[in-house]
């Protein structure tokens, strides 16, 4: 039976991801999520059933489109991929519970969110409003965290980016923390909570640091160079609701005692 809901939870996922590729698509260019039917955005034809089924039709048809020839991005078929695989590790980890369908609202805007950020560097608001309005909604029903941690993550996660963003801009004049992240940051503390919101900063601006440095080191950027910052926050905050309160409580043991 387990097993039975682990296949169905990464085949949700698979389908869930092929979506997700429709709206990274078309929210940057303001085009709507559920009209026109998907089509070939090369050659504008409508996609049958058998193109669309998540990474087999992209294998099958040899990454091009059947009508146009035009190759498709490997981008397709990895969201398709990486959402089964956090629905599915979602699953194992917190069960069918309250957690689960939180934590899955937010993963699924964060997916999207990242693939936005990389291509276009923007962070849409409707995605921000979107995990806004979902955050409300689990905390009323009570299928979150209480609503007191809800509001201690909100203003944890968009206070500390909006300080940061107001030390740069007056101090070091120069924008350190685009408003997107700031009020992507507030979005995620509503639906974790404050501890795992302050960790996960910690988290993103570690793995900023660390990937920003590799890419000034091997001179894929150089100094004065933006990086789009929603991808590490995306990532801390992954390792966050899996791991944090281990690190967390890790932390205390080795160095608070
Ligand atoms: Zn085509």
């Amino acid at each position: 039976m387990e097993f039975f809901l682990c296949i169905m939870i990464f085949l949700i996922g698979l389908l869930m991801g092929s979506f997700f590729n429709v709206c990274i698509y078309r929210i940057p260019r303001e085009e709507s999520i559920v009209f026109p039917p998907s089509h070939c955005t090369s050659c504008g034809t409508q996609l049958k059933w058998q193109d669309l089924v998540p990474v087999f039709s992209w294998i099958f048809l040899g990454r091009r489109c059947r009508y146009c020839n035009e190759q498709i991005s490997f981008r397709y078929p990895l969201i398709e991929l990486l959402t089964g695989i956090i629905y599915l590790l979602l699953f194992l980890k917190f069960g069918i519970s309250g957690t689960f369908l939180t934590y899955l609202t937010l993963c699924s805007i964060l997916i999207i969110t990242t693939a936005i950020d990389l291509e276009h560097q923007i962070i849409p608001n409707g995605l921000v409003l979107t995990g806004f309005a979902a955050g409300v909604i689990l905390t009323l029903t009570g299928l979150s965290t209480t609503w007191k941690d809800a509001l201690l993550g909100l203003l944890v996660g968009g206070g500390v980016f909006l300080i940061v963003a107001l030390i740069s801009e007056l101090i070091l004049k120069k924008e350190g923390m685009g408003g997107g992240d700031i009020k992507l940051m507030g979005m995620i503390g509503l639906l974790i909570g404050w501890k795992l919101t302050a960790l996960s900063i910690l988290l993103s601006i570690y793995a900023g640091g660390l990937i920003g440095g590799l890419l000034l080191l091997f001179r894929v950027k150089k100094h004065g160079d933006t990086i789009p910052y929603g991808p590490f926050i995306a990532a801390g905050t992954f390792i966050s609701i899996f791991y944090g309160y281990d690190l967390i409580n890790w932390y205390i043991r080795t160095f608070l005692y």
